[in-house]
Formats: structure tokens, C-alpha cells, sequence
């Protein structure tokens, strides 16, 4: 990986300008790399590269089996590199070494494997339709994709684009955040080392709205795989609507976490944390709405807020550590602009609420912070706020938690907890999201889909609809009379 640079058909290279940034520790606000600061002339040439790596390469034409070798190697090379990944992770996010090292480079690794399995599994069908004709249907790779990711999980959620990408046949030019694109960037060395074919991996780092839209615009570009807030999805379907290239969006969510009386406490207390408190509540998916049956209510509060407080808060390199900060300092004042909200529309605190000191003074912690008596109107049960912060509902029966689980323009994810099969059942019918946990939080797998209804967006990505998402359909009908 070089210093302030891009890599473009299978080389390090300056960007146009010449010009770079530096990325900043959020636990310790030291600069930690220099990012090479590219704009839409590298996007052309990075799309260029791609497009020609597609159009006259040998990626798309390989047989099945060798692509899928190779995408299994980058998941051998990603294991073998796993501890020098994880710091990577950990320095640009603020995220524990245990939720980068045990959780999200192996998860990423998974997921290289399980697509490269599909490599050899793509097929169309045969459709009997007529007896003077043989009709059946080709799956082929779209072409060049362009892979927009946030910077929450910058690894894994990349790695849920690129690899199906690549084991369909497509090309790929990757935008990192800006934050956060280190171990994008050290993945190209990894690409080189595998011997993936130049111009089929690019990574073009810079300002987001530069380098991303303009890879939106581009003609050259088949498809978007976009990952981000709701806000900018919009905006790329609209510029999509241009070409009409393919978009397939993951956006925000404002999940509720429902809690029914029956549940077993102990565990919905401690699936309430993960589901809010996992990495620093930067999460998608995030458990932000806590909905408590009241009969359990204030019991189930107590128990949460003294856990909540007890949440060691620092150093995300040291093992005790279970929440680092958030991801930078405008991150931090979004956060606390939130919690500010929150007390003004007349939400109780009673957790945290404020910067958590951690050594110097220096990084941007937040502490576990729970606001009860919340309505569902209130603008911090509404927008996704994307840091610590938990907005307690409480509610009467199964009627009134599902509904206003379901009052929000998200449905990425939601859960239930109750030790009534018929009732979680009801409830994963009930609830209009793209994942519904039952007596869990936040478990994922590289075989089961994940997206959003509503306003967060819609494709649906690892599984076989995963691969979809990089494959076109055509119809062949040949006449035989
Ligand atoms: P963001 O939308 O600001 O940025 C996402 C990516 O788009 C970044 O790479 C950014 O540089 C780029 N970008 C910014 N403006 C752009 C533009 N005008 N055109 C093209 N690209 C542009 O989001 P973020 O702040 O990096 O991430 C947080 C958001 O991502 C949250 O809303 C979160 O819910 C969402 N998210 C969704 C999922 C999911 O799977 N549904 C997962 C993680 C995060």
C-alpha cells in the first residue's frame, strides 16, 4: 500500500492533482496516513481501466473454477493478513480490535469464500415452452461496477460488493470513505499479491461527493453498488435515472427492538446493548428504538441503565475496551446535537448524555447514553442519529409495539423478544423490515439476505440475491422449426 496513492489497472499510482489528505486516529486525533485526494479525472481513469479489464481481459471469460480460486485466495490472503487488517480498521474507525480482528475482517473473509463458491454455480435455465423451439435463459456478469461504501464497516461492507462482483465476472472500481479507506487500500495489495488480472480491482480514494458521484455519472460504469445514508442514495437514483444503470442501495434504518413481558430479561437486557451500544451505534442496523412492553418496563430499564453505565469506554486497542469512539469530530457533535434534541423535546436521561473522558482528553468518546420516556415523534426516535444514543418506548400490548415499530420511513432491521413461538412469529410477519431478529441482535451470515424496506433502500445483498444484484438475465429463444 503507497502512501497518497490510488490504484488503477493493477498499479500504484498519484492521483491527477498530486494532492493529498491525511486521515485522523479518532481515538487519539493524531494524523495516521496520507490518502491520495482524487477527483473525477482518476475516476475516468480508474472506470477506463475497469472497462477495458471487462470488455477485452480475461476476467469475464475465465472458466467458472478459476475465478472462484481466485476470489477463495483473496479470502485465504485476507486470514493471513487478519491482525494487520484489524489495526487498519481499528486506527481509521475508533472500532475495538476485538470487533475488527474477531468479528469483521473474518466475517469479510467468509463472505470472499462463500461467494467463491457460487463461482461455478451461475446458471440459467431451460424453459419448455413450445415444441419448435429450445428456449433458456444466460446469466451474464453486467460489466463494470462501482462500489460506493460508507465508513462504518469500510471492510466488511465492501466486501459484501466485491466479492459476488467479482465471482459473477464483473469488474470494479471501489470509493472508500473518505474517513476510512485504509484497508481498501492495503485489499489492492492483497489483489496484486493474488495475481487478481489488472483492471479488474480499483480503488480511487478522495472527497465523497466528488469521487463518488462521479463515478455515478460516468458512462462507463454498469452499476452502482451503493452503501450510505438515505440522503445520498436518493440523490444517486436521481443521477442513475440519466443512464438508467443499475443501482442497488443499502441505506439508513431506525430499527425497533421490541421487548414483549415474557421475555427472557437477562438476555433481551444484554441483546439491547449489542443491539445500540456495537460499535459505537455506527451501525445500519442499529437497535435506536427500545420498545418495552410496560409491564416490564421499569424493571427492564434499571437493569439496562446499570449496564449501560458500566460499559468500559477508551482505548479501542485495549482488550477491556468495549466501546472506542466515534468515528471523528463531526461525527461526535452530530451525536451530541442529538442527545441536545433530545432533552429539548422533553426525553428523560438517564444514562450518560455527554463526552466520556478517556486519558488525556484527546478522541472522540461518547458515552452509553439512554433516553427514556421517548415518543415515537420525537427527533430522536425519527432520524438515525449513528452513534450511542437509545431512545426508550414504552408500550401497552402486541397491537401497539408492532405498530409503532413500524411508524418510521426506515425497515432495514428490527427484533422481538418474547418465549411465545406463535407471537415472534406474528410479529416477523408483522414488522415491514428486511431482517427480523427473534430473541437475538445483530447476527449475520454470508448465506442469509440483508436490506432494507422502505426508505432504506432496496436490493438485497450476501445470499444468492446477493449474487443477483451482479448478474444480468438474457432470454435466448432459437427457433427449430
Ligand atoms: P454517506 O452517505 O455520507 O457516504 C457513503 C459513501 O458515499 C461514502 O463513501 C461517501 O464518500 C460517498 N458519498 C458521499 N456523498 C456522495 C455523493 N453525493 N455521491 C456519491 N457518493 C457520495 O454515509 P456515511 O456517513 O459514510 O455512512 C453512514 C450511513 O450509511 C448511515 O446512514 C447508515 O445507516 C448507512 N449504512 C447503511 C448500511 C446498510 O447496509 N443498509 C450499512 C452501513 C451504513
Amino acid at each position: 500500500m503507497q502512501s497518497g496513492q490510488i490504484f488503477i489497472g493493477g498499479r500504484w499510482q498519484a492521483p491527477v492533482s498530486g494532492e493529498s489528505y491525511a486521515t485522523i486516529n479518532p481515538a487519539t486525533e493524531a494524523e495516521s496516513a496520507l490518502i491520495a485526494k482524487g477527483d473525477e479525472r482518476d475516476i475516468d481513469l480508474a472506470v477506463r481501466a475497469a472497462r477495458r479489464a471487462f470488455d477485452a481481459g480475461p476476467w469475464p471469460k475465465l472458466p467458472a473454477a478459476e475465478r472462484a480460486r481466485m476470489v477463495w485466495k483473496l479470502a485465504d490472503l485476507l486470514t493471513a493478513n487478519l491482525d494487520e487488517m484489524a489495526r487498519l480498521e481499528t486506527l481509521n474507525t475508533g472500532k475495538t480490535l476485538f470487533d475488527s480482528g474477531k468479528v469483521e475482517i473474518p466475517f469479510a473473509a467468509e463472505v470472499f469464500r462463500y461467494y467463491a463458491g457460487w463461482a461455478t454455480k451461475i446458471h440459467g435455465e431451460t424453459l419448455a415452452l413450445r415444441d419448435n423451439a429450445f428456449t433458456f435463459t444466460l446469466r451474464h456478469p453486467i460489466g463494470v461496477v462501482g462500489a460506493i461504501v460508507p465508513w462504518n464497516f469500510p471492510f466488511l461492507l465492501a466486501s459484501w460488493k466485491i466479492a459476488p462482483a467479482l465471482a459473477a465476472g464483473n469488474t470494479v472500481v471501489l470509493k472508500p470513505a473518505s474517513l476510512t479507506p485504509l484497508t481498501a487500500l492495503r485489499f489492492a495489495d492483497l489483489c496484486q499479491e493474488a495475481g487478481v488480472p489488472e483492471g479488474v480491482f480499483n480503488v480511487v480514494t478522495g472527497p465523497g461527493a466528488k469521487v463518488g458521484m462521479a463515478l455515478v455519472r460516468h458512462p462507463g460504469v454498469d452499476k452502482i453498488a451503493f452503501t450510505g445514508s438515505t440522503e445520498v442514495g436518493k440523490q444517486i437514483m436521481r443521477e442513475a435515472a440519466g443512464s438508467l444503470k443499475r443501482i442497488s442501495l443499502e441505506l439508513g434504518g431506525k430499527s425497533p427492538n421490541i421487548v414483549f413481558a415474557d421475555a427472557d430479561m437477562d438476555a433481551a437486557v444484554r441483546g439491547a446493548l449489542t443491539g445500540i451500544f456495537y460499535n459505537k451505534g455506527e451501525v445500519c442496523a442499529a437497535g435506536s428504538r427500545l420498545f418495552l412492553e410496560e409491564k416490564v418496563h421499569d424493571e427492564f430499564l434499571s437493569r439496562l441503565t446499570e449496564r449501560a453505565q458500566g460499559l468500559k469506554v477508551g482505548d479501542p486497542l485495549d482488550k477491556a475496551t468495549r466501546m472506542g469512539p466515534v468515528v471523528s469530530a463531526q461525527q461526535m457533535e452530530t451525536v451530541l446535537s442529538y442527545i441536545r434534541s433530545g432533552q429539548e423535546e422533553g426525553a428523560r436521561l438517564v444514562a450518560g448524555g455527554d463526552r466520556a473522558k478517556v486519558g488525556d482528553g484527546k478522541g472522540y468518546f461518547i458515552e452509553p447514553t439512554i433516553f427514556a420516556g421517548v415518543k415515537n415523534s420525537m427527533k430522536i426516535a425519527r432520524e438515525e442519529i449513528f452513534g450511542p444514543v437509545l431512545a426508550v418506548i414504552p408500550f401497552s400490548d402486541f397491537e401497539a409495539g408492532v405498530a409503532q415499530g413500524n411508524e418510521t420511513f426506515y425497515g432495514l432491521a428490527a427484533a422481538v423478544w418474547t418465549r411465545d413461538v406463535a407471537k415472534a412469529l406474528r410479529a416477523a410477519r408483522a414488522i415491514r423490515a428486511g431482517t427480523v431478529w427473534v430473541n437475538a441482535y445483530n447476527l449475520y451470515d454470508a448465506a442469509l439476505p440483508f436490506g432494507g424496506f422502505k426508505e432504506s433502500g432496496f436490493g438485497r445483498e450476501l445470499g444468492q440475491q446477493g449474487l443477483d444484484l451482479y448478474t444480468e438475465v438474457k432470454s435466448v429463444w432459437v427457433d427449430l422449426a
